[in-house]
C-alpha cells in the first residue's frame, strides 16, 4: 500500500513541478514513505534521515516523513530530527500541495496527522501517464479488528471502503493506460464493503465480478485478506471467475488456539482449515500464502508445534514471517512471558526452513508444465522478458519485448533462486485467457 501511496504522492505534486528522481541527491523534496509495522522498520526511518541530513545542509533540499511513523510518532520525528520539515500521516496526503505551498513559504514546519472527515480519495487525482502492467489499487483502507499485536487499527484508522463506480473509474483508466493485472488493496481488503450506484452495499467478491468485465484486463489479485472476511460470495468468485487468480494470501499468524485467541485473531486453527478446504474445493490448483509471527507472548513449544502443524496440513507456496516485535500502545507490548529473543530466532528459522521446503516442493511440480505467463517487463539479461504465473512466481524467458503486457503459454525448463526459467512452446502465437 506503501508502493500505492507514493504513486499517487507523485501524481498530486506533478501539476506543481515535481517529478521522481532517481537519488536523493538530485531531489528538491525528499519524502519517506515509512512503515510502523515493527521496529525494526520504524528505526530505519530515523537512521535513513541521519543520512539525508548533509543533502539538506548542501543542497537546501526539504525533507518529509510520511506514512504510517508520521502518524505515530509525529512530534517525536520532528523532536528527534528538527531538520525535517514536514510531517504527514497516511490520511493527509491529499493535502501535500498546501503542505508544500505552506514551507515554501517558509512558514515553518507542517505537521499534519488529522484522520480528516473527508476521504482522501475525493480529492487525488486519477492519473495520467503509462501505468505498470501489474498495478494497484486501494479500494479499502483501515481496520476494526485490533489484533493484540498490531499497530494498522491505530496509524490506519478505522475500516473504509471505496465506492464502486470511483474504483471502477480508477481500474479502468489502469486498464486504458497499460495495466493487464490489478491487485486490489486493503489493510482488511475483504472487508470491503462499498456501495454500488444504486446504493447498494456490495462486498469484495462482488466487486471483483464487477472488475473482471473491464475489456483488456487479464487478471485480477487482492491482498491482504482476512480468515474472518472470507465470505461465500468470495469463494464463489475464485471459482468461476476465470480472472481471479487462484493465489490467495490467507494470513493465519499462528497455528495454536490458545495463541490465536490471545492475539484476538476472532478464529480457530480448525476455522482456518476448513475456510482452505472449502477455497479448495471450487479451485483445487489454489496457491496459499499466509504471514506467521512466531513468539508472541506466552507461545509455548507446544503453540510453536501447533503452528508447524497447521503448515504441514496446508502446504503454503510463499509465506512472510516474523518474529513478534512489541509496538507501543498495543495490548500484546504489556504482556507478561513475553519469549525471548534466542527461542525466537531459533523458532523463526525451523519455521523458515518448512516453509522454504514447501515452496521449493511447490516449484518442482511446476517443471515441465505450460503455464500461463503475464509478461510484465524487460528481464535482468539483454533478450529476455519476465513476468508471472497465476500463482505469482516469477517466470523469465526468451521473448520479445512486444510481448510485455500479454498472457502466453510457457513451458517451465528450470529452477532459479527466486524465479522460473521458461521457454515459449509451440505455438507462440496463442494468447492465451
Ligand atoms: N491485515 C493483515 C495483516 C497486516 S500487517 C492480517 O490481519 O492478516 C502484516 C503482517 O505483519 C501481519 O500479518 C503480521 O504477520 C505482521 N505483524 C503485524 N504486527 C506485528 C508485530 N507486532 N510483530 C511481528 N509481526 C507483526
Ligand atoms: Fe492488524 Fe490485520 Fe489484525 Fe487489523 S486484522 S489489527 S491489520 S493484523
Amino acid at each position: 500500500m506503501n508502493v500505492y501511496d507514493s504513486a499517487r504522492m507523485a501524481e498530486i505534486l506533478a501539476p506543481l513541478g515535481y517529478r521522481p528522481v532517481d537519488t536523493p541527491d538530485l531531489a528538491d523534496l525528499i519524502i519517506l514513505n515509512t512503515c510502523h509495522i515493527r521496529e525494526k522498520a520504524a528505526e530505519k526511518v530515523y537512521s535513513d534521515l541521519g543520512r539525508l541530513k548533509p543533502i539538506k545542509n548542501d543542497r537546501g533540499a526539504r525533507i518529509a516523513v510520511a506514512g504510517c511513523v508520521a502518524q505515530a510518532e509525529g512530534e517525536e520525528v520532528l523532536r528527534r530530527a528538527p531538520y525535517v520539515d514536514m510531517v504527514f500521516g497516511p490520511q493527509t496526503y491529499h493535502r501535500l500541495p498546501e503542505m508544500v505551498a505552506r514551507i515554501e513559504r517558509g512558514a515553518g514546519a507542517v505537521l499534519d496527522t488529522e484522520f480528516p472527515p473527508e476521504p482522501k480519495f475525493d480529492h487525488l487525482p486519477t492519473g495520467e501517464g503509462a501505468s505498470p502492467v501489474s498495478a494497484f489499487l486501494t479500494v479499502q483502507e483501515g481496520c476494526d479488528k485490533f489484533c493484540t499485536f498490531c499497530v494498522v487499527p491505530y496509524t490506519r484508522g478505522a475500516e473504509y471502503s471505496r465506492d464502486v463506480p470511483a474504483i471502477e473509474a480508477e481500474a479502468r483508466s489502469l486498464v486504458a493506460r497499460g495495466a493487464s493485472e490489478l491487485t486490489l488493496l486493503g489493510q482488511n481488503v475483504n472487508a470491503y464493503h462499498g456501495r454500488d450506484e444504486d446504493g447498494e452495499v456490495i462486498g469484495l467478491g462482488g466487486l471483483l465480478r464487477r472488475l473482471a468485465q473491464i475489456e483488456g484486463l487479464a487478471r485480477l489479485r487482492y491482498t491482504t485478506s482476512h480468515p474472518r472476511d472470507v465470505d461465500d460470495a468470495l469463494i464463489a468468485a475464485h471459482g468461476d471467475e476465470a480472472k481471479v487468480m487462484p493465489f490467495l494470501h490467507l494470513p493465519v499468524q499462528s497455528g495454536s488456539d490458545t495463541i490465536l485467541a490471545a492475539m484476538n485473531r476472532g478464529h480457530t486453527a480448525r476455522d482456518y482449515l476448513r475456510l482452505v478446504e472449502r477455497l479448495r474445493r471450487v479451485r483445487p490448483d489454489l496457491a496459499l500464502s499466509s504471514d506467521f509471527i512466531v513468539g508472541f507472548p506466552g507461545e509455548s513449544d507446544a503453540d510453536f508445534e501447533a503452528t508447524l502443524s497447521l503448515i504441514r496440513e496446508v502446504r503454503f507456496t510463499s509465506a512472510f514471517s516474523f518474529k513478534y516485535s512489541p509496538r507501543p500502545g498495543t495490548p500484546a507490548s504489556s504482556l507478561d512471558r513475553q519469549v525471548p529473543e534466542t527461542v525466537k530466532n531459533e523458532r523463526l528459522q525451523i519455521l523458515q526452513a518448512l516453509l522454504r521446503e514447501q515452496q521449493e516442493a511447490f516449484n518442482r511440480q511446476s517443471l515441465g508444465r505450460v503455464l500461463p505467463v503475464l509478461f510484465e517487463k524487460p528481464g535482468r539479461r539483454a533478450g529476455q522478458i519476465t513476468g508471472r504465473t497465476p500463482y505469482l512466481h516469477a517466470v523469465h524467458a526468451e521473448a520479445p519485448e512486444a510481448w510485455i503486457g500479454t498472457v502466453r503459454d510457457v513451458r517451465i525448463v528450470g529452477l532459479g533462486g527466486n524465479s522460473l526459467a521458461g521457454e515459449l512452446t509451440s505455438d507462440p502465437e496463442r494468447i492465451s485467457a
